[in-house]
């Protein structure tokens, strides 16, 4: 392909039994494609170049945001609570933050990091629902730490609560923000004018929260 803006040349052309070409614009922010078997690379380079502007928006999309997915480098950030921190791999087996650094083993970085979260999330969430259930008089069942990938939290039709482990990247108030979202949930299922009443009267500056949410929606996607 020549000519081609370096954010239309695909990472990726993956060819099997299908009627079309799609186009995907993986967490990593690479472009890939999905063509039919016998599909011409030319059908391909013009069906990427009709949708050159959505491309180029998307991707621009990731290469700006300020979370990347995690290589595990000495080095490269992670968000704890909040707060940036910058991997140091050592030989060991525990995860632990000192100073503005994350000492994370050098053997299965990812699983390491990932099982720090989830206990962090768990402690916190647990602390934070007890809170909220205590002081506003809500009820609910078991509380699971998932390892979601698109939502922070959901409340099941029987009251039982789910948070996804990577809540522990985010601010304190953030995650208080997620829990009474979901308590409220299991007054109001459905997110009516009754449902944000109830939520702004726990949280009067909910708002704050949630648009912190949506200007960072990228972190969900760095472990
Ligand atoms: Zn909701």
């Amino acid at each position: 392909m020549i000519n081609m803006n370096e954010l239309l040349i695909p990472s990726k052309i993956v060819h099997s039994k299908r009627k079309s070409i799609a186009l995907i614009v993986d967490r990593e922010g690479q472009l890939v494609v999905r063509a039919p078997l016998h599909c011409k690379d030319e059908d391909i380079t013009d069906f990427i170049l009709k949708k050159s502007n959505w491309i180029i928006t998307k991707r621009s999309e990731y290469l700006n945001s300020a979370f990347k997915v995690l290589t595990f480098n000495n080095g490269e950030t992670v968000q704890i609570l909040g707060k940036p921190y910058r991997i140091s791999l050592y030989n060991g087996y525990k995860v632990y933050l000192k100073d503005d650094c994350i000492c994370i083993p050098t053997v299965k970085p990812s699983v390491r990091l990932k099982q720090y979260l989830r206990n962090l999330t768990k402690t916190i969430i647990n602390e934070k629902v007890t809170f909220y259930c205590q002081n506003y008089n809500l009820t609910h069942k078991q509380i699971t730490i998932t390892g979601a990938k698109t939502r922070w939290g959901s409340c099941g039709y029987k009251n039982s609560l789910n948070f996804t482990y990577k809540l522990a990247m985010c601010p304190e108030d953030v995650i208080d923000y997620v829990v009474v979202h979901e308590l409220c949930h299991t007054i109001e299922k459905n997110h009516s004018r009754k449902f944000w009443a109830r939520v702004a009267d726990i949280l009067p500056n909910y708002k704050q929260q949630e648009k912190w949410l949506k200007d960072n929606k990228r972190i969900i996607d760095v472990i």
